[in-house]
């Protein structure tokens, strides 16, 4: 059982053993098993701790903290955003994570995020989008075909029936790579020259782009009554995709309020702007979309609770696999008190 061990050895999952465990599990049901995971974790709401993540800023990018806890367990992320990271062969989104036993403090599991963020980002987009999204969308808008894309597309195959996606980026070479990757994922995948062009006929439009600026990934013009917005890429101060108007027009759903007033597209609006907080809508407390017209927007900026939930779900799918290594990564002395002593012997 894969519980602190007598030797005190923490189970660590490297990129590796991720990238087998996701093969082994099948990519989609991973995705969807994490998003059953949130959504379960979602409805016990109350029993978490929450709080914003902690941030520190720089010019070119935010390192960020996201903690939590259930009371049984305790988990944190530690992830970066460096948006001018690719073009110097470097990852935008970078992350590992850690979940510990309430009662101990000893950690159970350390595991890379990198791979375990683009999933559980990709499962809490369409969970949403099960609940919020018009009644058989086939088609997506995939804006921004970086790292994250290929995920949210087979999330949304997986967990919302899509079956074909739009692609568009504002570098064509990105957009090639995304249409490479999905060749035999079972979507029909339309590359596109504009986001004008990606949009016609999608009732989904996702954007995931990444650019520390007020962007406009789209205008009010662009968006039709009755679609359903995925904005992903909107995770920070100063960083945005949609312009002001689309807010006005949307009926606007998010994780936790308190962070997303300050990192999502709703930083742009008064404080008391009304949204739904998507707890209420997975626990049937509040409507999600309520009529063919209305546009709905997940303002995603990706919650402590999700990690917690993708590291709840790879500790349960490690159990009797060889897909991590026992890490020593806690001093384990005979005598807890001899701390000292440990360290003479061993010279
Ligand atoms: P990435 O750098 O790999 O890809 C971003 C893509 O956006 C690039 O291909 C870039 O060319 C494209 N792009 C930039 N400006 C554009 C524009 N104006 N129009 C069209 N395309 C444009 O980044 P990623 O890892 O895929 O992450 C994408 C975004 O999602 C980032 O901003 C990241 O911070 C955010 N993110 C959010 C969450 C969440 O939970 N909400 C989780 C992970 C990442």
């Amino acid at each position: 059982m894969l519980t602190p061990s007598d030797k005190a050895l923490v189970p660590f999952v490297s990129v590796d053993n991720m990238m087998r465990l996701v093969h082994h599990t099948g990519l989609e049901q991973m995705i969807t098993r994490i998003a059953n995971t949130i959504e379960a974790d979602f409805l016990r709401w109350d029993a978490f701790d929450k709080t914003p993540r902690v941030a520190s800023h720089s010019d070119v990018g935010v390192i960020e903290l996201m903690p939590t806890s259930d009371g049984d367990m305790y988990g944190f992320k530690y992830v970066n955003g460096h948006p001018k990271n690719t073009a110097e062969g470097l990852q935008t989104v970078t992350a590992f994570g850690l979940l510990a036993d309430v009662q101990s403090g000893y950690p159970v599991l350390l595991s890379e995020m990198t791979l375990l963020t683009a999933l559980r980002t990709a499962a809490m987009s369409a969970l949403a989008a099960k609940h919020l999204a018009p009644k058989g969308a086939t088609t997506m808008a995939m804006i921004g075909n970086g790292a994250q894309s290929e995920f949210q597309c087979r999330a949304f195959k997986a967990i919302c029936g899509i079956e074909t996606v739009r692609l568009y980026d504002i570098d064509p070479a990105a957009t090639a790579k995304c249409a490479r990757n999905l060749a035999d994922s079972g979507l029909n995948v339309i590359p596109c020259t504009t986001g004008q062009e990606a949009i016609e006929g999608a009732q989904i439009i996702t954007t995931c782009t990444a650019d520390k600026q007020y962007a406009t990934i789209l205008t009010d013009n662009m968006v039709g009554s009755g679609v359903h917005i995925n904005a992903i890429g909107g995770d920070c101060p100063g960083k945005t995709e949609l312009h002001k108007d689309i807010l006005h027009r949307s009926d606007i759903f998010v994780e936790f309020p308190p962070q997303t007033r300050v990192e999502g597209e709703i930083q742009a609006l008064p404080d008391d702007h009304p949204v739904t907080e998507l707890h209420d809508v997975f626990a049937g407390r509040t409507a999600g979309r309520t009529s063919d017209k209305q546009i709905t927007l997940f303002d995603s900026v990706g919650f402590a609770i999700e990690d917690f939930s993708a590291l709840r779900t790879v500790l349960d799918l490690i159990k009797d696999t060889d897909m991590y290594d026992d890490l020593d990564m806690l001093a384990d002395p005979d005598d807890p008190r001899d701390l000292y002593g440990m360290l003479q012997r061993s010279a």
